[in-house]
């Protein structure tokens, strides 16, 4: 088999504090992998790369205590290690007083932080009590710190009212001018996320056209600056109904083969090509009982059941057999396809 360019792999050595309801990662238990499982997996996969990259999750970034010297080792197993992510853990930065400086001493300068409304309902949302409370603490932690925070927020039919309070929070922590203050521009926006993993069980309260007067113009403002969109519509998406128009007479198939892919390796060393949920249809095998190899071949003859399905029938068949044509329902082209190829390959 021909080397791929470069191979990255999230692992997930320690799973996550929060079981967030618009999670596209799913709601796997957290597991708990040693520093010999990070090796035994860059080893594993070092052949079939000219580049290989390790990181040691891709749920929640530095949960674990040993999260200094897991990035070192990162460091060391990668032959080209991308930045520290714009993500942090307010779990962790709640808890560990040397967190913020470790994350300044390795170049972050931005972290994003994810809302969902007033106390009770951003805790309903994260799936724990005090998850708000953490995430207000950690924003004067990260100030202190000279790192900016970036507000990411998720909206559904049931807190899409509660952009008021949002808005009330940024200005009530005077979130533009201390940013400004640290040299760095407050950054915001709003979306409905994806369709897959936990976030599919909110299908039914997905945002319609007409909830998007309800968003703020101060949220709209900093929302369409954040994608670079001229308006709320571009952002959120068109309508299942006309996507499933648009999509209809569509013969195209699809192949998720690159030639730099990213893997997923859970916690029980199930593979999974970071595409969107890690689920069995997408699953690329254990590494442990069927090996690199087996695991490769799978990815690059697209052998998975999930790339075997989408690689051989058409997206317009899957909507006309998957698609709810009578729903107004927003989402983004990509998004609705995956959401449809995730549908089909669970159903057949
Ligand atoms: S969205 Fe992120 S923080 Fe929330 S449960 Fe998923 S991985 Fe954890």
């Amino acid at each position: 088999m021909d080397k791929l360019n470069k191979i990255t792999i999230g692992i997930d050595m320690a799973g996550c504090p929060n079981r967030c309801k618009h999670c596209w990662l799913g709601a796997a238990p957290n597991g708990k992998m040693e520093k010999e499982d990070m090796v035994f997996i860059a080893n594993a996969f070092r052949p079939y790369a000219n580049k290989l990259e390790i990181a040691s999750w891709y749920r929640e970034p530095d949960f674990r205590d040993d999260y200094k010297e897991l990035w070192d080792l990162e460091c060391q197993l990668s032959d080209e290690k991308t930045p520290h992510f714009e993500l942090m853990s307010y779990w962790r930065m709640v808890r560990d007083k040397d967190y913020a400086e470790w994350l300044y001493s390795i170049g972050v300068r931005k972290c994003q932080l994810t809302l969902f409304g007033s106390e009770k309902t951003t805790d309903y949302y994260v799936g724990r009590k005090g998850a708000y409370s953490e995430i207000v603490k950690s924003i004067d932690i990260l100030f202190k710190h000279g790192i900016a925070p970036r507000i990411q927020v998720f909206v559904n039919k049931d807190n899409i009212e509660e952009l008021p309070f949002i808005e009330e929070f940024m200005d009530n922590l005077e979130l533009e001018s201390r940013c400004k203050e640290i040299g760095q521009e407050f950054q915001l926006f709003v979306h409905s996320g994806s369709c897959e993993g936990e976030n599919e069980k909110l299908y039914e309260i997905i945002v319609t056209k007409e909830d998007l007067n309800r968003i703020p113009e101060k949220l709209a403002e900093l929302t369409l600056k954040h994608f670079g969109k001229e308006n709320l519509q571009e952002v959120f998406g068109k309508s299942e109904k006309d996507l499933i128009k648009e999509l209809l007479g569509n013969k195209k198939t699809t192949s998720i083969v690159s030639t730099f892919p990213v893997f997923y390796v859970d916690a029980n060393f199930n593979v999974y090509p970071n595409v969107t949920q890690p689920s069995p249809w997408w699953c690329l095998g254990n590494l442990k009982a069927d090996g690199a190899e087996q695991i490769m071949n799978n990815y690059v003859n697209n052998k998975s059941k999930a790339q075997h399905l989408i690689n051989h029938i058409s997206i317009g068949e899957m909507v006309s057999l998957c698609g709810n044509p009578d729903s107004e329902r927003l989402f983004s082209k990509e998004e609705y396809i995956l959401y449809i190829q995730n549908q089909f390959c669970k159903t057949n």
